[in-house]
């Protein structure tokens, strides 16, 4: 297929995404917006989301993705299923190759692509992916109704996993590697109130258990040393989240985590005509409506950077 051209393109469709195409398409830049292997992003695999304004009653992850792509859709974003897999930043314009062979010739491009979960690098832990161990209690944890599971992690991630896998199992433990836990006061207290999740404090996994499927963890106190054995068949990783700009390391200045580096203020990258976005760029907020905010400045950015340019519309 030939290269198809662009004024505006769009890398991924979290809150960040679909914000930057909301504002992007009513501002006539006719975006086009490539969705990436997670379609809607991490809050797809959430469950309630509480602290999204305008939402006082809450709203499911999944529900408020599908708001989020309708309303990028109804002012006319071309929202496309694909995965950009490699980049041509020498431009502009830039170049951009999706997995399905198409090739994108943008005049300014919007980094959308988010963040994915870590592990915690076993070997038994990879080995046992999908046969017990998960990075996501809402999409696995159903099928260990009424069995025992571990939570590794103390942020808000492992928390909010820990109080979901506590309604559908008997036993939930949390494993956290130093004496307190980093997740909000609130989320430590409901953690805290729930009689089937027992706190393991300073504690290491070793290995996860088990020849075909998750049976146990091996554990290791690091204050005393200790070594200890607990039986489960689930074992969840929260350990937060790794930026997904592997694809761009070649011509964006990236931190030492992989962050993309954007000008203080904006929204603009060390490359012309380049912005990033939501969790690609912020190891610090990493919240729906921060991306999403961010989302906005970045359509902002472009817009302006496209009319200077005298690359707009109009
Ligand atoms: P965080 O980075 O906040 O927390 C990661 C946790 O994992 C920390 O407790 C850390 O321990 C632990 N950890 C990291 N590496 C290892 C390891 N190798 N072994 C054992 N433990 C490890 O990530 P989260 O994903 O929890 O949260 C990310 C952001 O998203 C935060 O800003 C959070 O507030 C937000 N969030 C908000 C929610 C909400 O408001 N409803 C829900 C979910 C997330 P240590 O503390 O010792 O470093």
């Amino acid at each position: 297929m030939g290269k198809e051209k662009t004024k505006c393109l769009i890398i991924g469709s979290g809150p960040a995404g679909y914000t930057a195409a909301v504002y992007a398409a009513r501002a006539g830049l006719k975006p086009i917006l490539y969705q990436g292997d997670q379609p809607g992003g991490q809050l797809t695999i959430t469950t309630e989301v509480e602290n999204y304004p305008g939402y006082p009653e809450g709203i499911t992850g999944p529900q408020m993705m599908t708001d989020f792509m309708n309303q990028a859709k109804r002012f006319g974003t071309d929202i496309r299923f694909g995965y950009v897999n490699k980049v041509d930043f020498s431009g502009p314009p830039h170049t951009v190759y999706v997995d399905n062979g198409d090739v994108i010739e943008a005049d300014s491009i919007i980094i959308s692509t988010g963040a994915s979960a870590k592990w915690l690098g076993l070997e038994s832990e990879q080995r046992l992916n999908s046969k017990g161990v998960s990075a996501c209690a809402v999409c696995d944890g159903f099928f260990f109704r009424g069995m025992d599971v571990a939570v590794v992690g103390a942020g808000d991630t492992a928390a909010e996993e820990a109080s979901y896998l506590a309604k559908l199992c008997k036993k939930v433990y949390m494993i956290v590697r130093r004496d307190e836990m980093r997740a909000s006061l609130i989320m430590q207290k409901r953690v805290q109130s729930l009689e089937n999740i027992e706190i393991l404090w300073n504690t290491s996994t070793e290995e996860v258990l088990g020849k075909d499927e998750v049976e146990g963890a091996r554990l290791v106190n690091n204050v005393t040393g200790e070594k200890s054995e607990i039986a489960i068949q689930g074992f969840f990783v929260a350990i937060g989240h790794k930026p997904n700009t592997d694809i761009f390391k070649d011509y964006l200045d990236l931190d030492s985590s992989g962050y993309i580096i954007t000008e203080k203020g904006s929204t603009r990258t060390n490359v012309e005509g380049v912005f990033a976005s939501g969790d690609a760029q912020d190891n610090i907020y990493r919240q729906a409506v921060t991306a999403a905010g961010s989302g906005c400045m970045a359509a902002l950015d472009a817009e302006r950077y496209l009319a200077e340019k005298e690359l707009a519309v109009g």
